[in-house]
């Protein structure tokens, strides 16, 4: 994102040391070693055996009202590893203003495209936050990656260097292989692009007011002015949002997809054009778990 003079600065005060995927991953590399490395040196190495939800049904924790209010994307991405389940958190900031670019660059077309497209682009370029629920992230790299400004959670949640947090040289690389595998390899962002995309539409038709006021003009950059005229929505209400809604809304996006078919409408712009039919958001749903393998195009570009 550009920013002024007086926001780097500042951003260089309060943020020091907050890191890009790539400079995390980079981190990762080289590290201290494993004691038995009979399944990988590193966390890096050992990574592939974490695998990732694949399944936009699992990407359902989705705050809206950050999303749409102040532009913070936090995912909880399900990973299952190898001796239980753990739940990876990663932050990223300006995925919306990104999306506004991208309609606008895309004859002020909404579509699933310009959704991946930002959040691609985000992941790629801006800083990430991560955390992780398993013990080897609580108690190696919690502390660290929070003094450092590298962590979703802020010092309000920091363990402390002290007893029983191990790593004190913080030598061992910049998350648990649940953490490595997320940022190596970003699948899990087409099922989030998907819940983005669908949620979007769902509003757009089902409560046009809402998304009117509160939704429209943050992907269009300019207020929708019949909903401005009615003041139906004041601006400061909520939107909805929240795990059971995510349920429905993902549900509706299947079941319009599968009677909607060849439909022309853009629901939201309300303009033609023939139906994506490779939508995801359209496809049926996937149920089996994706392996990551580590040989990701994106993790060897640096
Ligand atoms: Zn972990």
């Amino acid at each position: 994102m550009r920013k002024t003079l007086q926001e780097q600065c500042l951003t260089e005060l309060y943020k020091l040391d907050e890191a890009t995927r790539n400079q995390l991953i980079a981190q990762s590399r080289n590290v201290r070693k494993y004691k038995d490395t009979s399944r990988g040196t590193t966390r890096m190495e050992r990574k592939k055996y974490s695998k990732v939800a694949n399944a936009v049904k699992s990407y359902n924790e989705i705050n809206m009202n950050d999303l749409w209010k102040s532009d913070i994307l936090k995912v909880n991405i399900p990973v299952v590893g190898e001796t239980d389940e753990y739940t990876v958190t990663i932050k990223l900031e300006g995925v919306v203003a990104e999306l506004q670019k991208n309609i606008k660059n895309n004859q002020n077309k909404f579509e699933f495209r310009t959704v991946i497209q930002a959040l691609t682009k985000v992941f790629n370029t801006s800083d990430v936050w991560v955390k992780c629920t398993c013990p080897d992230f609580k108690y190696r790299f919690a502390h660290h990656l929070i003094v450092n400004n590298m962590s979703v959670d802020d010092t309000s949640n920091d363990p402390g260097p002290g007893k029983g947090i191990a790593n004190p040289n913080d030598d061992m690389g910049r998350g648990c292989k649940h953490v490595l595998a997320c940022l190596a390899n970003g699948s899990w962002m087409m099922k989030v692009a998907s819940v983005i995309s669908n949620y979007c539409h769902y509003l757009s038709e089902k409560k046009p007011d809402a998304f009117l006021k509160l939704v429209f003009p943050k992907l269009y950059g300019v207020p929708a002015d019949e909903a401005a005229e009615n003041n139906i929505v004041a601006d400061n209400e909520d939107l909805e949002t929240g795990k059971d809604l995510i349920d429905v809304v993902n549900d509706w996006a299947r079941n319009r997809g599968k009677f909607k078919k060849g439909s022309n409408k853009n629901p939201i712009t309300g303009t033609g054009g023939k139906q994506k039919a490779e939508e995801p958001e359209e496809k049926p749903e996937e149920t089996s778990e994706e392996n990551n393998e580590p040989e990701d195009e994106n993790e060897d570009k640096k």
